[in-house]
């Protein structure tokens, strides 16, 4: 497989201001299109490590990108190190002059001497035209092994790399495996239970074939990637036989909230919400799908025992006698809405998020989730963690996991 490395240059990024995105977008990249990255690396802006990391790179790996470092200011220093690598002067490209020009006219800014440095490119490199930007990209050549230089700012390397680097990756290097790579997206199991579901891979990940599960709040996703599709075929059939139950679907940006709203269109169904606990984020959460107006008809956040008995009609009985954290009033909460709104399906949240709070019997992280689907009435009980945000997602995610099924 073809190599590729990754550099960013920054303090920003080793001081822990700026979070590497261009680094895991870069990755993705490189993986579908075939490449194996081998690393990944950030670096200061300080001439000596951009010297070493890039000429190491230069040797081992087919394709290096960098990003970073390209700007005007006094600590942007990369141009000046890579010239220094190919033993190339520092020369300007008239063509990118003008349109650095043309960017401070357009903006109604002077143009200074700094300004007209971004111009200055090395004489030995191709010059990645920047549409987004001032500073240019640069592509650079050694023995058949390839570098492309980019700026940090996210939105002008991604315009670069999806313009410019995969022509000169099209053009430059051949002999790219094809690289299938897909994301089963479950929810509602832990990693370590799915892992045990899914059993042993060893008959499947010999030749070439990869299974990874990728835990996030939202939900564990199982992501194959195989040089054939043959060698596919059996895996896929395997997981959809031993976890297909929580598999809800597959694309490594699929969100639950969406294969949901398809169901329920496809149902001809309507959902409401109230929402305790989780404050709106279940509204948000699915009122964030494009289209979701057809089935979403409306929530109540309701947080004091007063709007829980005022407008989802949870009796006053219930609060005293089980509290507002309790089976009960979940499901008095969940079949409340659906009629305050008028829906076939009411959900609800009511729980101790934390961090402080709680008792032995109701600890912090504890969430009581009510449904109401059609007339058939149930509750779910989790405890989840200590953290707040978390607890809230999760939340949402087992509700709407729990419609879904
Ligand atoms: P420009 O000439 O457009 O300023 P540059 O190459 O000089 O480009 P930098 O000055 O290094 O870019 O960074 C510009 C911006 O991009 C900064 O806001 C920085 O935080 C952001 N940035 C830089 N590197 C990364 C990265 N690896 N991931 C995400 N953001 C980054
Ligand atoms: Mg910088």
């Amino acid at each position: 497989m073809k190599k590729a490395h990754i550099i960013t240059i920054g303090n920003e990024l080793l001081i822990g201001d700026t979070v590497n995105t261009n680094a895991s977008w870069i990755g993705s990249k490189l993986t579908e299109s075939g490449f194996s990255v081998d690393k990944m690396i950030s670096i200061p802006d300080d001439y000596t490590p951009i010297i070493e990391e890039i000429s190491d790179s230069l040797q081992k790996a087919d394709l290096t990108i960098v990003t970073g470092g390209l700007g005007p200011t006094h600590d942007d220093i990369t141009k000046k190190a890579v010239a220094d690598i190919f033993d190339s002067e520092l020369v300007e490209n008239e063509a990118v002059l003008n349109h650095v020009k043309e960017i401070f006219e357009t903006r109604g800014f002077i143009f200074s001497r700094s300004n007209r440095e971004q111009a200055l490119v090395p004489e030995c490199c191709e010059v990645l035209f920047n549409s987004q930007g001032t500073a240019p990209g640069m592509w650079f050549e050694r023995n058949g092994h390839y570098l492309a230089v980019l700026p940090g700012v996210p939105y002008e390397m991604k315009h670069l790399m999806d313009k410019q680097v995969s022509k000169k990756v099209e053009e430059y290097i051949q002999d790219l495996d094809t690289n299938i790579i897909e994301y089963f997206r479950t929810a509602g199991i832990p990693e370590s239970t799915l892992s045990d579901k899914v059993g042993d891979l060893d008959q499947f990940t010999s030749n070439g074939v990869r299974v990874a599960f990728l835990p996030n709040p939202s939900g564990v996703t199982i992501r194959i990637s195989a040089n054939s599709e043959d060698k596919l075929v059996q895996l896929r059939e395997m997981l959809q036989d031993r976890a297909g139950k929580y598999i809800y679907g597959k694309g490594k940006n699929l969100r639950l909230a969406e294969v949901l709203g398809e169901l329920l269109i496809e149902k001809n169904m309507t959902i409401a919400t109230a929402e305790s606990c989780t404050g709106g984020l279940l509204s948000n959460e699915i009122t964030d799908i494009p289209g979701s107006s057809r089935y979403m008809l409306g929530g109540v956040v309701a947080y004091s025992n007063d709007v829980k008995k005022n407008l989802l009609s949870v009796s006053q009985n219930s609060l005293e006698q089980y509290g507002a954290v309790s089976k009960k009033v979940a499901l008095e909460m969940a079949k409340g809405v659906a009629e305050y709104v008028g829906a076939d399906i009411g959900v609800s949240s009511t729980g101790i998020a934390g961090p402080s709070g709680g008792t032995e019997e109701k600890p912090v992280g504890m969430v009581w989730m009510g449904f109401w689907i059609n007339g058939e009435h149930f509750a779910l009980r989790s405890v989840f963690t200590n953290d707040r945000l978390i607890n809230k997602e999760r939340t949402v995610m087992v509700i709407l996991e729990s419609v879904r099924r």
